[in-house]
């Protein structure tokens, strides 16, 4: 059979085109290889879980406090009002979003890519089949790929594909039960998210510690070199209180820092997620743009399977960059201005403290939008936000 869309990864940006597309009605097939948990912080806004119709059984746990720590330990925390951060278990979420969509229609194939050939004027998606070691050939009309992070189909395909900025971000999977009930970060709480901003944990991005339910994330990022990802997490843990806890599994992947210029290939291939590097700055948040940007590619691989025309792939990415440039670019800027050294950290922090922060900070990040309504606001931020830069107003403590 000839497939209209073949998608390359069945993480949460492939599943959710793959389950657009066969809503839509299209012959859709989605190729994953299976057998490995993404490892990630698992945590998901409001926006997400709205936009996506994620069901509560899907949440380990809801997060109702944001703790902003700073380098030499001050905190601030910050109430998430009017909702909650939810948080997933990858390993069980990816697997809900496939099956979803194999309800929707798709044909799922467990296996893994390897390229795509061009026969006889036919796309052919090839991959080897994890039951069988087969080779298997699927010939369809348009690709998406999905593929995540260091992406096979964006290397092939895509312009610039192969070099994608990303950091390398590591995480513990711990069991929290051992927590202390006094450490220096403030005792472990399964309600709260914390995140640690310190140069001696990451010189480039932060460091966190994600209640999971029974289990908890710590972890931080970085794209230095020499930076040792390990000992960074261990004196983590110890700051949290973590240090005697058991660990279930310790992993590491790469985050992408910087969205292609292009996504499609002009002819038959758009990606999508981290394949086409799409993270948020400064957060690096990345499971609700996948999810959107799976939408976008789907809704383009629609366009063009209508009109025939391969230009109509460029949408997925001018479709996503219209909602969502204005936040990326506020948080490069912030990215920019505040992960450079450990005086600016502090600030960043102390920043933290100011109520029109907070809210319009969490609503960007709850609901993907930038708040209008109080241009005051903005321009209270924004000269706060010089004022801090240029060390004209001191450094709040807690
Ligand atoms: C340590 C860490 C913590 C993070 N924490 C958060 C967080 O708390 N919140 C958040 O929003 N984001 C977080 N992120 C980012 C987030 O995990 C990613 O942005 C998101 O998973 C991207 O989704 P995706 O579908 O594009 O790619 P992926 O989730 O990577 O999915 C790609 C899929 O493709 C499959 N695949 C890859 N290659 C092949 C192949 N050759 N053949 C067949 N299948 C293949 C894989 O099996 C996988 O299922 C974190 C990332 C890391 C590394």
């Amino acid at each position: 059979m000839d497939y209209d869309v073949v998608v390359v990864g069945g993480g949460p940006s492939g599943a959710t085109a793959a389950e657009d597309l066969a809503r839509a009605g299209k012959r859709v097939a989605m190729i994953d290889r299976a057998g490995r948990i993404k490892p990630c912080g698992g945590a998901i806004p409001p926006r997400l879980i709205a936009d996506f119709d994620i069901p509560d059984s899907q949440l380990v746990a809801k997060i109702d406090t944001a703790r902003m720590i700073s380098p030499t330990h001050r905190h601030v925390d910050i109430p998430i009002e009017n909702g909650f951060v939810g948080m997933v278990d990858r390993e069980h979420f990816d697997e809900f979003l496939r099956d979803r969509a194999a309800r929707a229609g798709a044909d799922r194939h467990t296996g893994t890519f390897k390229e795509i050939v061009r026969e006889e004027g036919k796309t052919v998606v090839v991959y080897r089949d994890k039951a069988s070691g087969d080779e298997v050939r699927l010939p369809t009309k348009y690709v998406i790929g999905a593929d995540g992070a260091r992406s096979n189909v964006a290397r092939q395909e895509v312009k610039g594909g192969d070099k994608i900025p990303y950091v390398i971000a590591y995480h513990e999977i711990i069991d929290p039960t051992g927590a202390k009930a006094e450490c220096i970060n403030g005792a472990y709480e399964a309600h709260r998210c914390d995140v640690i901003y310190d140069g001696k944990i990451s010189p480039d991005f932060y460091g966190w510690v994600f209640p999971h339910g029974k289990s908890a994330s710590v972890g931080m990022g970085s794209m230095v070199k020499d930076v040792d990802l390990k000992e960074a997490t261990a004196a983590l843990r110890l700051a949290a209180g973590l240090e005697e806890c058991d660990t279930i599994r310790r992993e590491g992947a790469p985050i992408p820092l910087k969205p292609l210029d292009r996504w499609d290939n002009g002819k038959d291939v758009v990606l999508a997620g981290d394949a086409a590097g799409v993270v948020a700055p400064s957060s690096g948040e990345g499971i609700y743009y996948a999810m959107a940007g799976g939408r976008a590619a789907a809704t383009a691989a629609q366009a063009a399977l209508k009109t025939g025309r391969a230009r109509d792939l460029q949408l997925a990415r001018s479709l996503f960059m219209k909602e969502h440039k204005n936040v990326f670019k506020i948080l490069g800027a912030m990215q920019d201005a505040y992960y450079r050294s450990d005086e600016r950290r502090e600030r960043f922090v102390s920043l933290c403290h100011d109520v029109d922060v907070q809210r319009l900070t969490f609503e960007a990040y709850m609901n993907k939008k930038l708040v209008k309504a109080r241009p005051l606001a903005h321009i209270k931020i924004g000269l706060k936000n010089v004022a801090h830069l240029m060390g004209i107003v001191p450094a709040v403590s807690t």
